[in-house]
């Protein structure tokens, strides 16, 4: 047998996949299990996406691309920078990657060097981490409390940082919390950055869905100092549910932006051409779909959460953005006589046919993600499941 490399070897298995395969296992078997698990919207891609996609390929726009993307979509991005943002760019500070992961994952392999150290606020989405280490950097996890809206402070970061520290990821709106840093908040991160020439990975791909007040401030605004130092990772995944279209990117130092194409070059070479031209008419197009769907998130959300507060042993915030819950059933999961939260959630699924993400992969134990993209009537079907669950096991 082949001996495996030590890089892949110290990858952490994904969670998120552990138990999603065993739910599509279940369902497979003829089981009805509500899968919560989905970090992706559950509505179909917007019709006039479609006609961008088809016509492309009408056209014969079907051969390889430029690697950092097509003009055209470089300059959309610049535009949408400008209008959503108030940022200026030029598209050789615009690199377009194979969904937003590949832009972060490219990222991380063109500025570190072994040792180096990254800060990453936890909970995390989980590929943060390993593609830290897989560029033989070390990321170094500072914890967001849930008293603080799982938030970490400037000054929380300003102890992390050592001189081997080379930048820092922020993700806001947050997945797996949905939480959402404010204007100060951000504000005083971006004086610590500035200070010690940190680099903020900014990871904005939530942006468009924020609920009630809640408003979406991107880093790189906040001053000319901050703005040269941020990469913004973004892309049309989850604001045009456009999950398997694979088309993401990253903004900011073109000497970075151009290293990153030269890697890609021998790596992905371009996204794939037709979807660069649906993600050109997604934001080319009237944004009206945008808006539906982000009102139907809203609504299910508005309606689930006072349930999924009301069962005994579940504590969670209202969310003030993406399309998680980021549930501490820490005392339900004890009352119902499981040692671990990721026994209480192999039991959901098991016994109750709901499948939840537990918050382990995280990196914080005590929790449970759901994601609320899914309809209506499965969600209230899920958390009466849920609910009578643990009422029956306490
Ligand atoms: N960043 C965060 C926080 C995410 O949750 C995800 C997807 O789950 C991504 C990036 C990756 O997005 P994409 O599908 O465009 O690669």
């Amino acid at each position: 047998s082949f001996t495996l490399s030590q890089r892949a070897l110290n990858i952490t298995p994904s969670a998120t996949l552990a138990i999603t395969g065993k739910a599509k296992e279940m369902k497979a078997a003829g089981m009805d299990v509500i899968g919560l698990g989905a970090g992706e919207p559950d509505f179909n891609t917007p019709e006039y996406i479609l006609t961008a996609a088809k016509q492309a390929m009408d056209e014969g726009k079907t051969k390889y691309t430029a690697v950092g993307g097509v003009i055209e979509l470089k300059q959309a991005i610049v535009d949408k920078l400008a209008v959503d943002n108030g940022l200026t760019y030029t598209t050789d500070e615009v690199i377009v990657t194979t969904g937003a992961k590949n832009a972060i994952y490219t990222l991380c392999q063109t500025i570190l060097n072994p040792g180096d150290e990254v800060i990453v606020p936890s909970p995390y989405w989980v590929s943060y981490t390993e593609m830290v280490k897989l560029a033989d950097g070390v990321p170094v996890i500072i914890e967001g409390k849930h008293a603080n809206q799982f938030k970490v402070t400037a000054t929380a970061i300003e102890a992390a940082i050592t001189p081997k520290t080379k930048a820092l990821f922020i993700n806001s709106p947050s997945n797996p919390t949905g939480t959402v840093y404010n204007r100060e908040e951000l504000q005083a991160i971006a004086d610590v950055a500035v200070k010690h020439q940190i680099m903020v990975i900014s990871d904005e791909i939530y942006e468009k869905l924020l609920f009630g007040e809640a408003e979406h401030v991107s880093i790189a605004s906040l001053g000319q100092a901050i703005k040269a130092l941020t990469i913004i990772i973004n892309g049309v995944s989850k604001s045009h549910a456009m999950t398997g279209w694979r088309i993401g990117y990253a903004v900011g130092d073109a000497t970075v932006i151009k290293a990153m194409t030269q890697l890609n070059g021998h790596a992905t070479s371009n996204p794939t051409s037709i979807a660069q031209y649906a993600a050109l008419g997604a934001y080319t197009g009237d944004q009206t779909a945008i808006a539906t769907m982000k009102q139907a998130f809203g609504e299910r959300l508005d309606t689930i959460y006072p349930q999924i507060t009301a069962i005994p042993g579940f504590q969670v915030d209202k969310p003030s953005g993406a399309f998680y819950l980021f549930i501490d059933v820490s005392e339900a999961a004890a009352n119902c006589g499981y040692d671990t939260v990721d026994a209480f959630a192999t039991a959901l699924l098991e016994e109750a046919q709901v499948a939840v993400i537990p918050g382990s992969g995280f990196g914080t134990p005590r929790y449970i993600r759901i994601s609320y993209a899914t309809s209506l009537t499965l969600l209230e079907e899920a958390v009466r499941r849920m609910k009578n669950f643990v009422a029956t096991k306490q």
